[in-house]
């Protein structure tokens, strides 16, 4: 499908690297143990890559230990032009990492060119960050005291990623922990590595000092509880599934580190009759099936007012029915395969259980027999009908390209449905009644409202979930504070006996 595409070696050949990146080298895992990293979309071979153990792992956190404390004394200005040439070099690499990441994640190259793009914005927002977190003096009614609070970085940072959006999610945590003065060891999902290993080989290339970041490829089953558990590391930020999310806040409970979660969504989205119809209409499908659903705050649950159900599901059927799924470079295709077979067999069985709980699937639902897609894990688009809060289809995260359907008959009707389940990640509202759109976006319990739109963030506003979609916020000032300690120095300049004794 894409030969001329990769080269000849595959990715990791021809970046020179599948190196774990441990203390400014390039080395190979200690049991030098490799893995192979084929294109979701037909199985060809992108790169071969070194599979760590806990023996990298350690000499991961090592490096970032030791070299933590000279890079947290660095200025916010040094830490802020740097984090401004790894945007320049970003934009510079712009083609290399978008064919990197579509070849890995079987996603669209369109789509990665614009994760690439929003990887620079990433930077640049924290680059211009920096320096924004001064602390602040503290008013007493005592002329003795001098009472300051001020930020501090948090220290050595065990940086987790998936596999949907790899280079975006590891640059949401790389450029914020940089920013504060962190140190890092970042741990990709074994099943996209390429776009981490160049992030690295960016990070050398602007003179980021050795060893303050890490890169440690491998599978988070081997290595994860020895990055997380270890006493050295003071946070852990992860982004991945619920059941990873669990395990990896009980392995730092240990050693009581701050933990951020992002983790899975089930995401509302709440459609009213009054709603602008053609954009509630085509924004429902690019809810849920852009990057075949394989998006945290995908939209899966259509909540639709009952009176104009009918003809909006019906419409968006026939719609669905023509999405065009094709690998990276197929100029047709408009989505591409899931990450891999054990996905794809995840996301039958999801589709599977709804039906036997009562779902009519209206399209989809099984793989499709077409000569071009036979090599890759493709899942066509799917609506499940008929479907109600009480379903555990319309619970569970099936993280693919199928769309539950529920109805309402009142607002309020609408609120308690969209906020039943345990996610809070992302939810929108349709309406053209401004105090509706207002009233149900200040009621839903998830941490990103669209009103009239859906799926769009921006790096300056906070992103992450309410209840078990996670812990702590990424973006915005307050994913900059994630990476920083708050200190509170009072000063006494009449020391005197306290007399207490
Ligand atoms: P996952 O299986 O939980 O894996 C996420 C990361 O954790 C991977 O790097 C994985 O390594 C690693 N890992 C696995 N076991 C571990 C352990 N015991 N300790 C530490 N790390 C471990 O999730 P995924 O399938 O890659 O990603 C899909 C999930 O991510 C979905 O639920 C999605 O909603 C969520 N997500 C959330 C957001 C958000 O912003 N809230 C964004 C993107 C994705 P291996 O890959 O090597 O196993």
């Amino acid at each position: 499908m894409h030969e001329q595409e990769i080269p000849p070696q595959g990715i990791s050949a021809s970046l020179g690297s599948g190196l774990n990146f441990i203390d400014g080298e390039w080395i190979p895992a200690a049991t030098g143990e490799l893995r192979e990293i084929k294109c979701p979309a037909d199985q060809q071979l992108v790169g071969i890559v070194s599979e760590s153990s806990e023996i990298d792992a350690r000499a991961a956190i090592s490096s970032a230990v030791r070299n933590w404390p000279s890079w947290a004394k660095t200025s916010p200005a040094e830490r802020s032009a740097l984090l401004n040439r790894v945007a320049d070099k970003l934009e510079e690499r712009r083609a290399e990492i978008a064919l990197a990441e579509a070849l890995d994640t079987g996603k669209r190259h369109v789509e990665a060119e614009y994760d690439v793009d929003d990887v620079v914005k990433c930077f640049r927002y924290f680059a211009d960050l920096a320096g924004t977190s001064t602390g602040r003096v503290v008013e007493t009614d005592m002329s003795h005291i001098d009472s300051q609070v001020v930020y501090e970085p948090v220290g050595v940072c065990v940086l987790i990623t998936p596999w949907n959006y790899p280079l975006l999610q590891a640059a949401w945590k790389v450029a914020p922990a940089l920013a504060a003065g962190c140190s890092f060891v970042l741990k990709p999902s074994e099943l996209t590595p390429h776009t981490s290993i160049i992030l690295m080989q960016i990070l050398e290339t602007v003179e980021l000092p050795s060893g303050v970041g890490n890169l440690l490829l491998g599978s988070g089953s081997d290595v994860g509880n020895a990055l997380t558990s270890d006493p050295r590391v003071d946070m852990v930020s992860f982004t991945g599934g619920l059941e990873t999310g669990k395990k990896v806040m009980a392995s730092a409970a240990g050693t009581v580190k701050k933990v951020a979660l992002e983790l899975g969504g089930k995401n509302p989205n709440v459609v009213f009759a009054d709603c602008d119809y053609e954009a509630a209409l085509d924004n429902a499908l690019t809810a849920i099936f852009l990057h075949s659903g394989q998006v945290c705050s995908a939209g899966s649950r259509l909540i639709i007012e009952k009176s104009i159900k009918d003809k909006f599901v019906t419409e968006l059927v026939e719609r669905a029915k023509n999405i065009r799924m094709g690998g990276p470079f197929d100029p047709e295709a408009q989505t591409g395969a899931l990450i891999s077979q054990s996905h794809l067999d995840k996301v039958a069985a999801y589709v599977n259980m709804g039906v036997a709980e009562g779902a009519v699937i209206r399209c989809g639902g099984s793989v499709i027999e077409d000569i071009d897609l036979r090599n890759g894990f493709f899942f066509p688009p799917t609506i499940l009908d008929n479907c109600d809060a009480g379903m555990q289809c319309v619970q569970d995260e099936s993280f693919g390209p199928v769309l539950t359907v529920e109805t309402f008959d009142s607002e309020q009707e609408a609120i308690e449905i969209a906020n039943n389940t345990i996610y809070g990640l992302a939810g929108a509202v349709w309406t053209q009644d401004a105090g509706r759109a207002q009233r149900v976006a200040h009621s839903l319990r998830h941490g990103t409202i669209w009103i009239n739109d859906f799926h769009p963030y921006l790096p300056q506003a906070e992103w992450g979930g309410f209840k078990q979609s996670g812990v702590g916020r990424e973006l915005g000032p307050t994913g900059f504070h994630e990476y920083l300690e708050t200190k509170h120095i009072y000063r006494n300049t009449e020391p005197a006996p306290s007399q207490w004794f």
